[in-house]
């Protein structure tokens, strides 16, 4: 089927084609930079979206506003947690590259992110929304003009819940919009959305956006850190609600999302911009060992992700090939003029380029006492898990064509190459038996460089995001 190309899109690609054409002739006159807006959503799965198939209404302004973009069906998160995966997709690195494997863990400072290698005219701006990315926590903000993290922790019982609504945030993008955005300037914005992640607690009026008919009654023990806290022992409770509220919680950010692009489309074009909105991991829900959690496996709804990318040149279309977190950062510097350091795996995805079939990329989280590493390759899917003297305790090969579920672990066999693949990334790792356990008030020790300043309340506050167990 021939490719299409939006309306909307077309005078953004007659300009592209001018400066295609022209770097493939080698001209010296270099294409102005171009403004780049993306958005990151925590604990996303791609599957809850309509654009990806989901058939309640959970998403109509993301569905709308990137009807015509590069669609990725297959796009992955290098680690199943937020700030790991987030410094890859900032950073183009895997996490053994980049080395932030834990939480409240800064970013080491020769670890380049995109806005350290855009060119100086953009104007750069930040808008985090979970307490793991606060600068205090990530160490990231010196990158940015404005780096915005100021938003009320507390819920609405007074639990500190780590996070900031998606109103808010919008209001804070729109604040910086009207107040401080300078139109002669191409901007590099980067959002942080946070609603999906528990808790599943939508604003009053989207509380009853979805509803089930056929209650499934399970016990609390089988939930996630974080739900239920230390109150496992009561009565089973309907899982289905927590879907419920999950999915309403996309749809009020959804909602949000909305709001935001379509006012800041009466601000300032958005034509020429190039947006990706992507998650920085899924969520598992009545699935696997622990339902409604994300950071404890590698399994197909915690890592497999959103990855939409719409602006001119783009071509708008469905792509079924492997793509990964750490896509956005070439894409991003092919779009907006920046310098892509030569050694990094991406690919840039805003080009003709194909994605490779034999393409493999890879996942990996760190909870307990394990570390669990994964390789994909077109359906197969290899899994490993480290203990933490650094051995492998467990090999794991799913074929996915056949064991959607991935209930059904095939033996390993010798000589495949995304398993191979895996063990080299393996050996290679400077941190191969996995982070050391997480922040206590006063500092840590471990590998790598850890903010020392974790403070009794952020630790409540990661116990309450599920992060950190006592
Ligand atoms: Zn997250």
């Amino acid at each position: 089927m021939a490719p299409t190309v939006a309306p909307g899109l077309a005078s953004g690609l007659a300009t592209c084609l001018v400066f295609c054409l022209c770097w493939g002739l080698s001209c010296s006159s270099e294409p102005p930079p171009r403004s780049i807006l993306l958005i990151t959503v925590d604990t996303l799965r791609a599957d809850h979206l309509g654009i990806y198939g989901y058939p309640r209404s959970t998403s109509p302004n993301i569905d709308r506003w990137f009807a015509d973009a590069a669609i990725f069906e297959r796009s992955y998160s290098t680690e199943a947690r937020t700030p790991q995966s987030v410094t890859s997709i900032l950073s183009g690195r895997l996490p053994q590259e980049h080395r932030v494997r834990k939480y409240w863990q800064l970013v080491p400072d020769e670890i380049r992110l995109i806005p350290d290698l855009l060119p100086e005219a953009h104007q750069k701006a930040a808008f985090v929304s979970n307490a793991v990315l606060v600068d205090k926590a990530i160490g990231i903000a010196d990158r940015f003009e404005h780096y915005d993290e100021d938003f009320d922790r507390s819920g609405p019982d007074g639990r500190n819940t780590g996070e900031r609504d998606a109103r808010a945030t919008t209001d804070a993008v729109l604040r910086w919009l009207r107040e401080e955005r300078d139109p002669d300037r191409p901007f590099f914005v980067w959002i942080h959305y946070m609603d999906p992640h528990i808790p599943y607690r939508p604003p009053e009026e989207w509380s009853a956006a979805f509803s089930h008919d056929e209650p499934a009654l399970v016990p609390r023990s089988r939930f996630s850190l974080g739900m239920f806290g230390k109150e496992v022992d009561g009565p089973p409770v309907d899982a289905r609600d927590f879907v419920d509220a999950y999915d309403a919680e996309i749809a009020f950010m959804d909602h949000e999302i909305g709001r935001l692009l379509d006012t800041w489309a009466e601000l300032e074009s958005l034509d020429d911009s190039l947006m990706l909105l992507t998650a920085d991991h899924g969520e598992a829900l009545m699935e696997y060992e622990m339902y409604f959690g994300h950071g404890y496996q590698v399994y197909e709804s915690i890592i497999h992700v959103p990855l939409l990318v719409r602006g001119p040149g783009v071509r708008s279309a469905r792509h079924p090939g492997l793509t990964s977190g750490i896509d956005v950062l070439p894409t991003v510097l092919a779009f907006a003029g920046g310098a892509s350091p030569e050694e990094l795996p991406g690919i840039d995805l805003s080009g003709p380029a194909a994605i490779p079939p034999e393409r493999i990329v890879y996942a990996e989280t760190t909870f307990a006492k394990n570390t669990w590493r994964t390789a994909i390759r077109a359906m197969d899917k290899w899994m490993l898990r480290i203990a933490r003297e650094g051995d492998i305790a467990e090999w794991r090969h799913y074929d996915l064509a056949a064991d959607v579920g991935e209930e059904a672990p095939r033996p390993w066999s010798a000589g495949a190459s995304g398993g191979d693949r895996l063990l080299e990334l393996l050996a290679k790792d400077p941190d191969r038996a996995g982070p050391a356990r997480i922040a206590a008030p006063g500092g840590v020790t471990g590998p790598n460089e850890i903010a020392p300043r974790v403070s009794e309340e952020e630790l409540e506050t990661l116990r309450a995001l599920g992060y950190v167990g006592d």
